[in-house]
């Protein structure tokens, strides 16, 4: 009788904290633009499954990033730092995973963390008490897992097979006695964009909306935006991103399933001998619905998780946060491909449902950032915030109450120059109409009056009108890097590349 008087009450106890303590899911896709979102109003296709998270929870239409390309931003999301303090400068840096991170805080605090899919971040994940993730960019199809109890290849589509595991291990494999912390990462809509069976020949029968800007032609702007090597018309390839061939990945199988939707679709192309307008016209549609085909595996799979929490009860505790490691463009600027602070790829969608606590259906318009995640998933399971995280919790947004002193400006910086696309080192502010950007190895500016153009097509520094606007633009943009300890002195150009200035 005594063991069972003194054991009682700490069992009630622990039951009654954990029952308390609300579980994360935590769904992030690669490259996902906010513009293939029915819910952010894409004119191009629908997402029932991420609009369902809209309207039973909050869309961030100014949530940004900062720096938008892969490894990076995941290092951003991991240590709430700007990549100049956490070491993932480029993707080209090995993650130091020894370093403080949110995933490894939330296990001191109690809670069980798993992570399914890709990290992308070449050291083995740390934080996680579980972990199956994908080598490197990881296939399509018929992917190796690296685990943290040895690797194993699964045959079957890689969208399919994250949110398998993901289910696995909710319905199997936890202890369903902690509250949990779930990442379910995708490879998917990252480059080549190779869809599932079921979804190859969607769209074949309609045209997907080009974006207003597809034939750019990079005037009133400084040299970066026409000397990169990422627009559709010139800089994809025919096997790779148009799928002229079947792609190497397949087994038999899948091929034969392969050629039956697309060998009509090739032939087509090869008889018509395109040419001009024409051609990028096809080149477009070929892209456009191919990504947007990753999507709909994405957008499915999403339905999915959310079916089981509502069927295992789950739901009424378990936050879901979609995101993507950043924005991306589908043609605007002519461009695929991400990198720059320009809007589509700078941007990044956030969507987060959490039962009592959000206001179904509602939209926010702060300033928010990826650095914001770790603080504001740390405060949503009752960790402490580390003084060293640079972002600030989200949680007071999500109640709906911003605080007055919620941040006005937001800084950016990209540095994999020389490297794919080509695209400038560049660090910038945008604040909620202007935005300036300094491509700092050619010491040149540009500004956006974002309120006037919001397709950002005419770059408005040094005109007159904006010469005070600018002065207080480059005195807050000072403010924001000495606040982010952005040391003053860029990494220096390797000898061989700097005639290319
Ligand atoms: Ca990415």
């Amino acid at each position: 009788m005594k063991p069972f008087i003194v054991i009682f009450p700490v069992i009630l106890f622990c039951c009654l904290l954990s029952a308390k303590r609300p579980n994360i899911l935590f769904i992030f896709s690669d490259d996902h633009a906010y513009q293939a979102i029915s819910a952010y109003g894409s004119n191009r296709n629908q997402t029932p499954n991420l609009d369902r998270l809209a309207n039973e929870g909050m869309r961030f239409d100014r949530a940004f990033v900062t720096n938008s390309i892969c490894a990076p931003s995941r290092a951003v999301v991991l240590t709430g730092k700007h990549s100049h303090l956490n070491g993932q400068l480029t993707n080209g840096e090995t993650f130091d995973g020894s370093q403080q991170t949110f995933p490894k805080l939330l296990q001191k605090a109690g809670y069980q963390t798993a992570l399914f899919g890709k990290w992308h971040l070449k050291s083995s994940p740390t934080g996680f008490d579980f972990w199956e993730v994908l080598r490197g960019q990881g296939p399509y199809y018929n992917p190796l897992f690296l685990t943290s109890n040895g690797n194993r290849k699964i045959t079957g589509y890689t969208t399919d097979i994250i949110t398998d595991r993901t289910l696995d291990w909710l319905k199997n494999e936890r202890d369903s006695d902690q509250p949990f912390f779930l990442c379910s990462w995708h490879k998917a809509p990252h480059r080549n964009w190779l869809p599932a069976p079921k979804y190859m020949s969607k769209y074949d029968d309609q045209d997907v909306p080009e974006p207003a800007t597809l034939r750019d032609d990079y005037q009133n702007r400084l040299s970066p935006a026409s000397t990169q090597t990422m627009t559709i018309g010139k800089h994809m390839r025919d096997e790779h991103d148009f799928k002229l061939t079947p792609p190497r990945e397949l087994n038999d199988e899948q091929k034969k399933i392969w050629n039956a939707a697309y060998e009509p679709k090739n032939k087509a192309f090869r008889e018509a001998e395109l040419e001009g307008d024409d051609l990028l016209k096809w080149k477009y549609q070929r892209y456009a619905k191919d990504y947007l085909r990753c999507i709909d595996s994405v957008d499915e799979n999403i339905g999915r998780l959310l079916d089981y929490l509502d069927q295992s009860g789950l739901a009424e505790n378990t936050i879901v946060v979609y995101s993507s490691d950043q924005g991306w463009y589908l043609g605007e600027h002519g461009w695929y491909d991400k990198r720059w602070m320009y809007e589509e790829s700078f941007r990044t969608p956030l969507l987060v449902r959490w039962p009592g606590s959000i206001k179904a259906g509602s939209v926010n318009m702060d300033l928010v950032q990826n650095l914001d995640y770790a603080q504001t998933f740390l405060e949503i399971c009752g960790a402490n915030q580390p003084n060293d995280m640079q972002g600030r919790s989200i949680v007071p947004l999500l109640k709906g109450e911003t605080p007055s002193d919620w941040r006005k400006s937001i800084y950016y910086q990209y540095y994999e120059f020389p490297g794919y696309h080509n695209v400038r080192r560049h660090y910038g502010m945008r604040n909620h109409r202007y935005k300036l950007i300094h491509f700092y190895m050619i010491d040149g500016w540009e500004l956006y009056d974002l309120e006037k153009d919001p397709n950002e097509l005419e770059s408005v520094y040094g005109k007159p009108d904006y010469e005070q606007i600018t002065a207080a633009l480059k005195k807050d943009l000072s403010r924001l890097r000495e606040q982010y300890q952005v040391p003053p002195d860029n990494r220096p150009l390797p000898a061989k590349i700097k005639n290319l200035y």
